[in-house]
């Protein structure tokens, strides 16, 4: 094998002493150098891609974790939102309830939809379905309203019961005629009390007509709209005046025997678009959903 003699000579000169150094150094050993050299520059290059990419993911965490904040506090947010009109719809709920119980109405059915809504709420994806939810039920809700609040109207507006407690001593309909020979058509009901007792309206409504007229004696007219107006005739005395708003149970005059009476009792009749309907059936009805088939 041959001897390798391959040195090399480096001379560094330093500039303010002119002096000379001389280093010698082998082939190899400038060899074994720029390997070494190269291997802590490559290690030196992996650490340091090593460090930017740990910083990287550091960052990205940092990054996730606000992220995750975020969503979090929005989560809450809306869930909180979603709560105070879950409240407002439970209120609402609530109270279309009452009208209802008040009406005589069933609405067990909606409340117990709104119930079922109330449980299980989780994670975002639920948190759409029950929003989406709580539309339904609250769109549900505001037509139930909306039908509650015209059957209101509907029940204050609708006579109903009796103007005055008593026996009713004559009929609607054919009956024979108390002061001549035959028949007529008796258009309401008399229903027989004391004299002077008071006399309520049956609903509410606008007083079209107060005073003397023919054989209905002292008259008061209420006009209940929607083509409804009850009668109340033979009043001794009249309370009201035309023009004058009324409420269901008001006393609109006194029980007497003015007109075409043999005895004290009120005439009272109601009228459909003007054409009297057996009364009857409003005096006894317990509630407006008595009525439907009007
Ligand atoms: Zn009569």
């Amino acid at each position: 094998m041959r001897k390798d003699h391959r040195f090399y000579t480096l001379i560094i000169a330093s500039a303010a002493s002119a002096r000379f150094y001389r280093i010698i150094v082998h082939h190899r050993q400038i060899k074994a150098a720029l390997i070494a050299g190269l291997t802590g520059l490559s290690v030196l290059m992996g650490v340091s891609i090593w460090v930017f990419k740990q910083a990287g993911l550091l960052a990205h965490y940092h990054l996730v974790v606000r992220e995750n904040r975020a969503l979090k506090r929005e989560h809450a947010a809306a869930l909180r939102r979603l709560r105070a009109r879950l409240a407002a719809i439970e209120a609402e709920s609530h109270r279309l309830r009452q009208i209802a119980e008040e009406i005589g109405l069933n609405v067990s059915g909606d409340s117990e939809t709104i119930e079922g809504t109330t449980s299980g709420v989780g994670g975002p994806g639920e948190l759409d379905s029950f929003a989406q939810e709580l539309d339904r039920v609250a769109s549900r809700l505001q037509w139930l309203r909306e039908s509650l609040d015209d059957e209101r109207v509907r029940l204050a507006t609708t006579p109903i019961g009796w103007p005055i407690y008593g026996r009713i001593t004559s009929g609607y309909g054919l009956r024979r005629d108390p002061f001549a020979e035959g028949y007529e058509f008796h258009t309401g009901v008399d229903i027989g009390a004391g004299y002077g007792r008071p006399v309520n309206a049956t609903a509410d409504g606008i007083v079209v007509y107060a005073g003397y007229r023919g054989s209905y004696g002292k008259l008061v007219v209420i006009d209940h709209g929607q083509g409804m107006r009850t009668f109340y005739g033979h009043l001794s005395h009249i309370d009201v005046a035309v023009g004058d708003r009324v409420q269901r149970g008001d006393r609109i005059g006194r029980v007497g025997r003015t007109g075409r009476a043999t005895a004290s009792h009120v005439h009272y009749e109601i009228r459909f678009d003007d054409r009297p309907i057996n009364p009857r059936r409003y005096i006894f009805a317990r509630s407006i959903l008595a009525l439907t088939s009007r």
